[in-house]
């Protein structure tokens, strides 16, 4: 059936039939038509009319190695053969499970050596809401039940993991956020901070948490949960001042800090993990996406030994039927094996971050845009009519960005639009070469976009 696959009307039609997609309106997708991916190949995909697209976003932030990866492939059909299902429930364990939590104990920072898994990253933010109210139950203070995230940030799309990210779309579902989970602004300078230098407003933020601890009362308080740089947001970049003073209020009032390393873990930022680079020391990490390249749905929870020596005091009464998934564990090992033995996130770090930096940093002289931010490889740039006063549009939120994304889909580049923030996030496999052909791309669609607007006289100012 997947060799002989019709031709792309047939296709389209069959999706409109019968496949309701994540996060889309079914009907104008169908109207429009999506685009069919076939097949892939390092940071190229391409389409049922054999149209070669460059994949700015390495899938959803996820394909680290790049596509088509032999050695991902054999190492499931392999460990399918061996064992292609067992659980790690009650009294057994197996040895993908146990070697992969061991080599994520050897990559984590050093306090932290205990994993449980789960299967994607939203699922991992539901276990985390358990870890922390288990850690504390067994501490003898089940009162601090209370989780503090973020407007604007997103953890997940479960109950636990919607309830924890502060998309007021996704809580305008029914009865969202679940009792004991909190919010506070999230650090975007470019889009909130006034007349503020980026360091008083990155100060300014971080004080939030210290208010709402004090707000809500430090003795029910648990954890504080944030992406080290905030992704499906809109990649914003905090300022200086926000980590540390952030991990100085965790410290102070002794709350757990998780850092939610979905997109950052894995050497997005240029370091294994993004803790590492904006140097805090995180409780607990949540991991998935970079961990098996998204060759293999997993994810999990990394705690600190401080933690784990509590937790392994009780029974835990939580878990998934595909905790610790052989075959996903086997993916996942050679996935990190290649990272490594490749020196990937040495490479980005060294070589092709720095390239993509000076050439991103570079857009910034184009008349739609405003701040161009980057850290490794996840980058935005903020579309603006006005960049002298860091304005935002006359025209609804987000359409300068959908005509943007529009138009890099058109140019067979992939960006994503947040609002009106524009951002990649490719592949780690990237070369410079290709990085030229990304950011030629996007200054020809910006120039379209620009063109556009100008011709629907939407460039005013809101
Ligand atoms: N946390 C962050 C920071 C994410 O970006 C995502 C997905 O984009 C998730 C959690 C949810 O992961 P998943 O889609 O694997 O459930």
């Amino acid at each position: 059936i997947l060799a002989n696959y019709p031709p792309t009307e047939e296709l389209q039609a069959l999706d409109a039939a019968y496949h309701l997609h994540p996060f889309t309106h079914a009907n104008a997708l169908a109207a429009k038509g999506p685009r069919v991916i076939t097949s892939a190949k390092g940071v190229w995909l391409k389409d049922s009319d054999g149209e070669e697209i460059i994949d700015g976003m390495a899938g959803l932030w996820c394909v680290n190695i790049g596509y088509g990866r032999d050695e991902l492939a054999e190492a499931a059909a392999r460990q399918m053969k061996e064992l292609p299902y067992y659980n790690t429930f009650f009294q057994t364990t197996h040895v993908p499970a146990l070697m992969l939590a061991k080599k994520l104990a050897e990559l984590a920072p050093d306090n932290m050596n205990q994993v449980f898994f789960a299967s994607g990253g939203s699922d991992a933010n539901d276990t985390n809401i358990r870890l922390v109210r288990t850690y504390w139950a067994e501490k003898g203070q089940p009162e601090r039940e209370v989780i503090i995230s973020r407007w604007n940030a997103y953890h997940g799309s479960t109950i636990g993991g919607a309830s924890l990210g502060g998309m007021k779309g996704m809580h305008g579902q029914g009865s969202l956020p679940i009792p004991g989970i909190a919010f506070i602004d999230q650090p975007n300078w470019w889009a909130e901070g006034g007349d503020m230098t980026p360091e008083a407003f990155g100060l300014e933020r971080a004080r939030q948490l210290e208010n709402k601890i004090k707000e809500i009362g430090p003795d029910k308080v648990g954890a504080f949960i944030a992406e080290p740089i905030q992704g499906a947001g809109g990649v914003i970049v905090p300022p200086d001042t926000y980590w540390p003073e952030i991990q100085r209020i965790v410290k102070k009032y002794g709350i757990l800090l998780i850092a939610d390393e979905v997109i950052c873990g894995f050497g997005r930022t240029g370091n294994w993990f993004g803790s590492q680079t904006v140097g805090i020391e995180p409780d607990i990490m949540t991991i998935a996406k970079g961990l098996s390249s998204g060759y293999i749905p997993i994810g999990g929870s990394i705690v600190s030994d401080a933690v784990a020596a509590i937790l392994r005091e009780t029974e835990f009464n939580h878990g998934y039927t595909y905790s610790g998934h052989p075959v996903a564990c086997a993916v996942a090992l050679e996935n990190l094996r290649i990272l490594e033995e490749e020196g990937m996130v040495d490479n980005v770090r060294d070589v092709t971050a720095p390239y993509l930096r000076e050439k991103w940093e570079a857009l910034a002289d184009h008349p739609l845009v405003g701040e161009a931010k980057i850290v490794g490889m996840m980058a935005s740039i903020a579309l603006t009519p006005d960049k002298s006063t860091r304005a935002v549009f006359a025209a609804e939120a987000g359409t300068a960005g959908f005509i943007c994304r529009d138009r890099c889909f058109a140019n067979n580049i992939i960006m994503r639009s947040v609002g009106d923030r524009m951002i990649i996030s490719p592949p780690l496999s990237i070369t410079c070469d290709e990085i030229d052909i990304l950011i030629a791309r996007a200054r020809k669609s910006l120039d379209e976009c620009y063109a556009q607007l100008k011709a629907d006289d939407l460039l005013k100012v809101g």
